[in-house]
């Protein structure tokens, strides 16, 4: 038995081997201590954008260091916490003109559920009562953990969880149903939010769905006066094709949770954005209406620092064209896919790719999962399913051979697997 000292997370110790490390991370890759080189195929859980240690967030971190470590948030303010909110108000969704900072994705989605709450009971309107989606993930937090699915990950926590109301996901063909499930569930007058991961569920096993629907969703909770949560912490800096997923649906949240991509994945930080009326709803010369909330390493200046050069390199270099380039990349290996009976529902959004390895037994804890897992690491890469859920979601600096190699991974351990499941 493996009774590491560092327990690691979404880990099963009893049944893993004790992990290897990692010496240095380069561009896609991953360099173990005894040199070997793995791609970097998830991103590192999805944070890593542009590349490992990209040299202007890497240089931002370190002239940062020369002025600043950590300074309370709440008698202080800084230039990279004004400079970053200053250049995320400027590229956002238009109407979010506030910007709230906190230490991770969980975190952000906390702030954005207390920002919601807070300001209808701040208005003395008794909405109280979260809407989010079926197979949604959120974070870790016991509130995230309330407004994401429940399975076999929260059970112990089960008796804590707050309630909340969930509308169906919307499946192609099937897209009124979960419009009409919201526009119910508004009619109560109790909803004061819905949250939602726009485009793509991340961790419910990458499943994606139409724009259009986002932008109905918006379209129902305004005319509610039901407050629409944007949780782009995932879906945030270019992974589905644009900066903001937002943007393909042409819509505005009123609140905007990021986190991930925020400083390329450099270092930890989160925002969430709100609109004027939100702010507003806690300004207040009566202090019980403040927005009491804080983390100790809010806006810490090294990670902002590093969000404003991730900022100015969105501005510099031709990302959008990178992510158009990957897109094209993706779409082109994935028909070698077509027609092929091992996989199912091979379906993409922007950078990320995604396919279901058809096996007897899926669902996350799927035995099949850790073998695909182990299978891809001999062969050097870094590729993590969700159960039976294959899915690449590569820095953007990947090149078109080192992705294609990825492919030819997928398609061989892909065989294994079903040769002997
Ligand atoms: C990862 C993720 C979170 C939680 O972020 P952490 O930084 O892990 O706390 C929240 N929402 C979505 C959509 C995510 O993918």
């Amino acid at each position: 038995m493996n009774r590491s000292a560092v327990w690691h997370p979404f880990t099963q110790h009893a049944l893993e081997p004790p992990m290897k490390r990692i010496a240095a991370t380069d561009g896609a890759y991953l360099i173990e201590e005894d040199g070997n080189r793995v791609l970097d195929g998830i991103s590192s859980w999805w944070v890593i954008t542009h590349g490992h240690r990209h040299p202007a967030i890497m240089q931002a971190i370190r002239t940062a260091t020369e002025a600043f470590d950590q300074i309370i948030f709440a008698e202080y303010s800084h230039e990279p916490a004004e400079r970053l909110a200053e250049g995320l108000i400027g590229r956002a969704p238009s109407g979010l003109k506030h910007v709230f900072y906190s230490d991770s994705g969980s975190t952000s989605v906390e702030v954005a559920l207390k920002m919601a709450l807070g300001c209808f009971h701040n208005l003395g309107d008794p909405r109280d009562r979260i809407v989010v989606m079926e197979a949604s993930y959120h974070g870790d937090t016991i509130g995230t953990m309330s407004t994401g699915e429940r399975g076999v990950f929260n059970a112990a926590y089960e008796p804590l969880l707050f309630g909340v109301d969930r509308v169906p996901f919307p499946e192609t063909g099937r897209e009124q149903q979960t419009l009409d499930a919201f526009e119910t569930l508004c009619r109560s007058g109790r909803i004061a939010a819905l949250v939602i991961e726009p485009l793509v569920l991340g961790a419910g096993g990458m499943k994606i769905y139409d724009a259009g629907v986002l932008a109905a969703l918006r379209e129902i909770a305004a005319r509610h006066g039901c407050l629409f949560i944007a949780d782009e912490v995932m879906t945030g800096w270019g992974r589905t094709g644009t900066l903001f997923a937002c943007e393909q649906a042409n819509i505005s949240p009123d609140i905007l949770c990021t986190s991930k991509g925020l400083t390329g994945g450099a270092v930890p930080l989160a925002a969430t954005l709100c609109t004027s009326d939100i702010f507003d709803a806690h300004l207040s010369t009566d202090r019980r209406k403040t927005f009491f909330h804080s983390s100790s390493y809010t806006a810490n200046p090294i990670a902002c620092a590093a969000a404003v050069a991730n900022l100015q390199i969105w501005h510099d270099e031709t990302v959008i064209e990178r992510i158009k380039n990957l897109q094209a990349l993706h779409r082109q290996n994935l028909e070698r896919f077509a027609g092929d009976g091992r996989f199912a529902d091979i379906r993409q959004a922007g950078t990320i790719a995604a396919l279901d390895l058809v096996v007897p037994a899926g669902g996350y804890l799927a035995d099949v999962g850790p073998r695909l897992r182990r299978l891809f690491r001999e062969r050097g890469f870094l590729i993590r399913p969700l159960g039976n859920v294959v899915y690449l979601m590569p820095p953007y600096c990947v090149t078109a051979d080192e992705l294609s190699r990825a492919y030819d991974a997928i398609s061989e351990v892909a065989s294994i697997v079903l040769a002997r499941p």
